[in-house]
């Protein structure tokens, strides 16, 4: 049995991404909003510095605490193949966009600021193991003992159910081309592109008259992934954009697989990513991860009045969605050349704030309808049994 000066800390967060930061965040928001004791709070990260490395970007439906560093936002978003444009617009739930060196900023400040969390970089944890009254986390720097642990380390690949989904892989540039032309208030989701046998397709934001984030993004169900560079260099040379200079760059593969994950309490549970937050079928996670991470934050501040420190691993979605998600999943598998045309019809068959819901993991029974009505029966029926 551990006694109390045996532990290190309350709570172990491994990994001070975007899911550790944001549940840093919410604790602090939570604990001074309802008078809570904060626990102590311990962040391993091995990553020594922080770089504006990626954009979020989501649906602005709800508060949290970045909201308020939101730099962009897009009353009317639009997809696209060749001259059949479907597009939507809404002025409550516009399409946002979040720096994450304004998220990394603001968070790190926080845990500056607050004594009760100590954030250690340059740390790679190697092992968590549970016992009955604590658990002993093992990292290249030494062993911590706490009372909990909240893992956001990203999937390791046999989680991923790869028979069923994609890596979506994308390389993007924040560019400066002054006077580039494209309307400032429209984000361009997705501009399907001709694709042998995968979905590929355009994402341009403009961020103001002259500059813009675009990206080149393709799903692909196989280990070999395309040079998305080089077909976003060609696109740029197609479009005769001209004269422009490469601000920033940002790529990734991100996995959109249904999880397989632990729905049993412990001490030791998963978090972001890595715990399916993230949606499989679409690669959004902002929304959902800003609304588990304050679900969890509740959690531990409980835990932390009652001593009880079973936590328990958050179902981010409904069952029927993630289903749905799976069917869709199966679908894309099956018929890739149809995909453009199912999104296209999806955007023209649902509202402006049914999409917004639908995208931030939240719609309603009737929205799920709507979008199962746009979608054509045959291939989801055999997606469905086959
Ligand atoms: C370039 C890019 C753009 C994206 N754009 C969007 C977007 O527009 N909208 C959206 O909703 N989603 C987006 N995503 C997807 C998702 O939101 C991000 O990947 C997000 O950062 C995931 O959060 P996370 O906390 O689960 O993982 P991460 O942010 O990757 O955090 C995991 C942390 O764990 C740490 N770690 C790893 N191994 C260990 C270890 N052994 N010990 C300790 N720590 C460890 C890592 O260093 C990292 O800091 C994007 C992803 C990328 C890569």
């Amino acid at each position: 049995m551990a006694t109390e000066q045996e532990f290190d800390c309350d709570l172990v967060i491994i990994g001070a991404g975007l899911t550790g930061l944001s549940l840093a965040c919410w604790l602090l928001d939570l604990s001074r909003q309802t008078n809570q004791t904060l626990p102590r709070v311990c962040l391993l990260e091995p990553r020594i510095e922080y770089h504006n490395d990626r954009t979020w970007c989501f649906w602005d439906r709800e508060s949290h605490p970045f909201r308020e560093l939101i730099t962009h936002r897009w009353p009317h978003w639009q997809v696209s193949k060749g001259a059949r444009i479907v597009s939507q617009s809404s002025n409550q739930t516009p399409y946002a966009m979040l720096p994450a060196g304004e998220v990394y900023r603001h968070a790190l400040a926080c845990i500056e600021s607050c004594h009760a969390f100590s954030l250690r970089q340059g740390v790679t944890v190697l092992e968590a193991k549970e016992s009955a009254d604590s658990v002993l986390v093992s990292t290249t720097a030494g062993q911590w003992r706490t009372r909990a642990v909240i893992d956001t380390r990203p999937p390791e690949s046999s989680c991923l159910n790869q028979s069923l989904g994609f890596w979506q892989v994308f390389t993007g540039y924040e560019i400066h081309r002054p006077g580039h032309g494209y309307d400032e208030h429209m984000a361009r989701l997705m501009d399907f592109q001709p694709c042998e046998r995968h979905v590929c397709f355009v994402y341009l934001l403009p961020l103001d008259a002259d500059n813009m984030l675009v990206e080149w993004t393709e799903f692909h169900p196989g280990v070999e992934l395309p040079d998305c560079r080089a077909r976003l260099d060609a696109w740029l040379d197609e479009q005769n954009i001209g004269d422009y200079t490469v601000k920033r760059l940002e790529s990734a593969a991100l996995p959109m697989f249904p999880i397989t994950r632990s729905r049993d309490p412990g001490r030791v549970i998963k978090a972001g990513v890595g715990a399916g937050w993230m949606r499989a079928a679409t690669g959004y996670h902002f929304a959902t991860c800003q609304r588990s991470s304050a679900e969890l934050a509740r959690q531990i501040l409980d835990a932390t009045a009652s001593g009880r420190w079973h936590l328990q691993p958050l179902q981010a979605r409904t069952h029927w969605l993630d289903w749905m998600d799976r069917v869709f999943l199966r679908a894309l598998r099956q018929h890739p050349e149809a995909a453009p045309d199912w999104f296209l019809d999806l955007f023209a068959a649902t509202t402006a704030e049914q999409m917004a819901r639908f995208m931030s993991d939240q719609p309603g029974w009737r929205d799920a309808v709507s979008v199962a009505k746009a979608l054509p029966t045959g291939p989801f029926l055999r997606a469905t049994v086959l």
